[in-house]
Order: C-alpha cells, then sequence, then structure tokens
C-alpha cells in the first residue's frame, strides 16, 4: 500500500471511530437530557394534577381522563395502599381489576420522601414508561408517558447527526487525500532525483512548503552536490594517473581477480607487440616465452617478482609483479635494451681504445728500446726509427685529442655558437684548404653550390670540422683520377650540403655502423691513412647538436655520398646527441 492510500485509510479510521464515539456520546447524552427534561415536565404536570384532583375520589377517574385528554399524558391516582383509584389509560370499569402498585418503585419513594421517578415496561399498557409520582394526601398522582417519544427525538436527532458525520467523514477523506498527494508529491520527485543521480544524469529537486520535507530535499540537494565534487576529484584523479600510466617508460599491466586485463599503458603493448586497439589475451597467455609465463604463473600463486629478465621479441626486459589484496594482479615491464646496448657500446669502447692506444704504443716502444739498444749509432736508420716514433705519438695526440673532443660533445661542454652561415663561402674555404691533399693523388674536386641557397643559423666552425673531415675521407677513400663534388640543395625547411665521391664505397653491411666509434671497413687501411675511427663519431654527434643528421648512400666498388642535413632554423636546445 502506498503512502497516499495508507495517509488516507488512516485518516478515514481516525475520523470513523472518533465520529463513532461521538454519536454514541451525543445519543447517550441527549437521551438523558431530554429524559430529564420529560421527567421534570412530569413532575410539573403531577403537581398540577394533584391540585387538579376533586375532593371526591368518585370523581378522580373522571378527572384522570380529563387531564389525560388535555396533555396526552398517562394519570394515575393510588392510595396509600397501593391500590389504583383512577387510571386514564383504561376503561373506568376496568380499573378496579388493576394489581396492587405497592411494590412501584416510583410509588414507594413518592409516599416515603414525598416525589419519586422510574422508568420501566408497564405491565398495565406494555409499553417502556417513565412515572413520575407525587404525593397527594394520603395516596399518590402519577404521570406517566412513554419513552419512545423520547427515542423518536433521540433518532430524529441521531439522523441529522449522522448525516453531518458522514458529510465530515467526506470532507476528511477528501482532505486527506489531498494532504497525501502535497506530501507525496515532493517525496515522489526526490525518489526520482534520487533515480537520476544514480544513473549519472543532472537531478531536478522540487520545492515544499512542509519545512520537514525541504529538510530533507536540502539534504538530499547537499549529499548529491558533495557526491558530484567527490566524483569530479575521483575522476580528475584517475584522468591524472591514468595520464602518468599512459605517459611511463615503463610498461603497466593491470589485472582483475579473472587475469582479463583492465589496463596495458602504450609502453607495455608496444613491448608485447600488440596495437593500441587490438584486444589483449588474458594475462596466463599474454606472453609468449616460457620464462615469461613461470613468473607471470608465480604472481598469479601469490608470489611477487622482482626484476625478472625476459626476451621480449628481442627486447630485454625487466619483469616486476606481484598480487593485489582482492586477486587483482599488477606488473610492470622495464625495456633495458639500450642500457645493455649501451653497455655493451662502453665495453667495446674500452677495449676499442685500449687497442688503439696499444697499437702506437708498442710501436713506440719497440722503436726506443730498438734505439737504445744500439741502433743510435746507426744515423741511418735512427734517422728513420725517429720518425716512426714521432708519427705514432702525433697518432696518439690525435687520437686523445678525438676522444677528449668525443666526450666533451656527450658531456654536453661543447656547445655549437649559432650565427648566419653562407653555405658558398664556408664550403668554398674548405674545399681549398682540401685541395692540397685531392691535387697530389690526382684527385678533382668540383663545387656545384647554387647561388640562391639561403644562410643558415648554425655554427660554422663546427660545419667546416665536419665537412673538411667527410672530403678527407673522400679524399682517403678515393682511388687516384678520382672525383669528388661537393653540391648543396635547399629543401622547405632544410639545407643539404653533400660529398660525392666515386671511390672504393661502403658495403652494405657496414652502411649501419659506419658512425659508431672505431669502428672501420678496413682497420688496416684507415690506420694506414691515419685515421683514429673517430672521425665519423664525431661528425655524427656535431650536426645532431646542431639539431641536424648525417645520411649516408654508397656502393661498393661505386662510390659514397655522405650528407650534411641541417634544419634553416635550429631549436634553441638542440636535442641531444646519440649515443654510438
Ligand atoms: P677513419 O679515421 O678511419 O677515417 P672515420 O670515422 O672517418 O674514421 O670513418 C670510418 C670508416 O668509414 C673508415 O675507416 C672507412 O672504412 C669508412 N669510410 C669513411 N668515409 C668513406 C668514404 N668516403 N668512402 C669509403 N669508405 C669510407
Amino acid at each position: 500500500m502506498n503512502f497516499v492510500a495508507r495517509h488516507f485509510t488512516g485518516t478515514l479510521l481516525v475520523v470513523i471511530v472518533a465520529l463513532g464515539t461521538l454519536l454514541l456520546l451525543a445519543e447517550s447524552s441527549l437521551r438523558s437530557d431530554i429524559e430529564e427534561q420529560t421527567r421534570e415536565n412530569l413532575m410539573r404536570e403531577a403537581r398540577l394534577a394533584v391540585r387538579a384532583l376533586p375532593r371526591d375520589s368518585l370523581n378522580w377517574q373522571n378527572a384522570v381522563m380529563v387531564l389525560h385528554e388535555e396533555t396526552g399524558l398517562r394519570f394515575t391516582v393510588i392510595d396509600s395502599s397501593g391500590r389504583v383509584r383512577a387510571e386514564s389509560d383504561v376503561a373506568p370499569q376496568s380499573v378496579p381489576g388493576i394489581e396492587n402498585h405497592s411494590d412501584r418503585p416510583e410509588v414507594q419513594a413518592a409516599l416515603r420522601d414525598g416525589i419519586g421517578s422510574a422508568r420501566r415496561r408497564s405491565a398495565t399498557v406494555g409499553q417502556l414508561d417513565i412515572y413520575v409520582a407525587v404525593r397527594a394526601g394520603p395516596g399518590v398522582v402519577r404521570v406517566a408517558t412513554a419513552l419512545s417519544r423520547v427515542d423518536a427525538i433521540v433518532s430524529t436527532t441521531e439522523r441529522s447527526l449522522f448525516g453531518a458525520a458522514l458529510l465530515a467523514l467526506v470532507v476528511a477523506a477528501a482532505l486527506s487525500l489531498l494532504a497525501g498527494r502535497h506530501l507525496t508529491q515532493p517525496i515522489t520527485a526526490i525518489t526520482q532525483a534520487a533515480r537520476a543521480i544514480a544513473q549519472g544524469q543532472p537531478p531536478r529537486f522540487p520545492h515544499s512548503s512542509i519545512p520537514d520535507i525541504e529538510a530533507l530535499i536540502g539534504a538530499v540537494r547537499d549529499m548529491h552536490e558533495q557526491l558530484a565534487r567527490r566524483f569530479e576529484e575521483l575522476r580528475s584523479e584517475r584522468s591524472e594517473s591514468a595520464a602518468l600510466v599512459a605517459a611511463m617508460v615503463e610498461g603497466v599491466i593491470a589485472t582483475d581477480a579473472r587475469g582479463r586485463i583492465i589496463t596495458a599503458n602504450p609502453a607495455a603493448r608496444r613491448l608485447l607487440g600488440y596495437g593500441m586497439s587490438q584486444p589483449l589475451p588474458d594475462l596466463p597467455q599474454l606472453f609468449r616465452t616460457k620464462q615469461a609465463r613461470d613468473a607471470v604463473q608465480a604472481i598469479i600463486d601469490g608470489e611477487s617478482v622482482v626484476e625478472r629478465q625476459i626476451e621480449l621479441d628481442g627486447a630485454a626486459v625487466l619483469l616486476s609483479g606481484r598480487p593485489l589484496p582482492g586477486g587483482e594482479t599488477l606488473l610492470v615491464l622495464h625495456d633495458v635494451s639500450e642500457l645493455r646496448r649501451l653497455e655493451t657500446v662502453r665495453r667495446d669502447f674500452v677495449a676499442n681504445v685500449s687497442h688503439e692506444l696499444k697499437t702506437p704504443l708498442t710501436a713506440i716502444q719497440g722503436f726506443a728500446e730498438t734505439l737504445l739498444g744500439g741502433a743510435l749509432e746507426d744515423p741511418k736508420h735512427s734517422q728513420r726509427f725517429l720518425e716512426i716514433i714521432r708519427e705514432h705519438a702525433m697518432r696518439l695526440g690525435r687520437l686523445t685529442d678525438d676522444l677528449l673532443k668525443l666526450s666533451r660533445i656527450e658531456a654536453g661542454k661543447h656547445e655549437p655558437q649559432l650565427h648566419l652561415v653562407r653555405v658558398p663561402s664556408l664550403v668554398g674555404s674548405v674545399v681549398e684548404t682540401s685541395r692540397f691533399k685531392a691535387e697530389p693523388r690526382n684527385i678533382s674536386l668540383t663545387v656545384a653550390i647554387p647561388e640562391d641557397i639561403p644562410p643558415i643559423e648554425s655554427d660554422a666552425d663546427w660545419l667546416a670540422e665536419v665537412l673538411q673531415n667527410l672530403i678527407d675521407n673522400a679524399i682517403q677513400y678515393t682511388s687516384s683520377g678520382g672525383a669528388i663534388r661537393v653540391w648543396a640543395s635547399t629543401g622547405e625547411d632544410e639545407v643539404s650540403i653533400g660529398v660525392t665521391d666515386n671511390g672504393i664505397g661502403i658495403p652494405l653491411e657496414s652502411q649501419g655502423r659506419i658512425f659508431e666509434r672505431f669502428y672501420r671497413v678496413d682497420a688496416a687501411r684507415s690506420r694506414e691513412v691515419g685515421g683514429t675511427g673517430l672521425g665519423l663519431a664525431i661528425a655524427k654527434h656535431l650536426v645532431e647538436s646542431l639539431g641536424g643528421r648525417i645520411e649516408l648512400e654508397s656502393e661498393a666498388g661505386k662510390g659514397s655520398t655522405f650528407t650534411i642535413v641541417l634544419p634553416r632554423q635550429p631549436q634553441l636546445h638542440p636535442r641531444p646527441v646519440s649515443v654510438a
């Protein structure tokens, strides 16, 4: 039963009980009032009758008949022995046959106290009567009337009262309905608002003139505002953490208690080889290698795994993970391939440096010992040996210079000085200084720079150093009679300066490593021509520090083209150089 029905039924019951009680009380009080009134009237009539009663008892019967006719009441004259001497309601001849009335309470009271009354069914006339008796001389005069008159008055009054009660009931019912609606309308509206909140839609709050309900509406509104604020905070916290997880270099994977993946950030997808929108299998099937699956199984079984090394598509990855209290799991994948590569580079570098230093040092030591061992005496040999020693010492010098330069660039201590550089004049001056090296080897050195090439913002000294290195290499690795062309071209945002030779070229398999430190295609030949194996590494670092790059196109036996590609407007902070 809803609120309105309950309110309606409750009110109706209360009104019915109240009206019923009221009717009962009214009836009994009305009845006793009218009876009392009737009794008083009878008393008055009885006294009047005593006075109107003739002296001669033979006329009493007549007198009571007259009184009856005049008043409609029943008159009885009873002597002190209880014998009825006159009775208005029976024929005169029947009077002597009326039973003795001495036992009637009103008669006894009147004989004793002067007045008495009673109500009962009459033995004489057989109806419910009210009697009042008054002492008159030695006997009593009794006046009676039927109570049915009282009943008639009471029931007439009751009927009107009942009609009024019925009307009151209808009015109460209507008012109860209205009040119920008035009460429930805002409550229904609050219920709808609460449902809207639950469904995440904007709620509409009602107003109520009833203070208690208005207070309830206010409380729900406050609750909604609080909740909305909390949700907003939670949402922004969530998106912050989602953005954080998405931006993490480490792969992060979170699963629910059933092993289904609920979060996998872009780094995790990349490491696992899945696209951003590709569906991921459940955790136990996520990894393909046994190593990784064992680690995952251990986490599912409730163990924490710390930095276990696994292979993912050739990448070295450290897998860490732990189960969460609710049975969920959290995995972190840390790609250490670059670290491993750098470790290898560092190890190779140390080995290479040692090797590169050892060769000239061994030569210096050897020739110095030979000289000390007596070769000094021989001026012809000693001259030659000392020249070799000087050559190796110079080589050591070049090597340490290049190493220092590399380490300064890597440490960020070698900063470019940016100015407007005019490419034709820069290329012209470098080519001029190289001519004396090309000419003895009968190598032609030509320049093809368009006049309209725009000036670029760069470091002229660094560019000259790189270009010098590329031209020197081209001269070194081109046979006598070859040709070298230095050229430039302009793109939309870039300017390219290239050095093309028709020399020995670089085999395909070496092209990817040519910029590594100490990498040479032919180490013996490189050393022979005085190279340190660091020239291209330095060139690459310098160009990258200027915001550019070096490209290589080459074919073994046919020649090579090294191209310096530079932005016309370099960024203020050149990107960090890559370690190679
Ligand atoms: P190096 O001091 O040995 O010249 P670089 O770093 O300048 O050291 O060059 C690395 C290697 O790249 C060289 O040893 C050589 O094998 C190869 N190389 C460089 N430039 C050329 C070129 N123009 N033609 C053929 N090979 C080249």
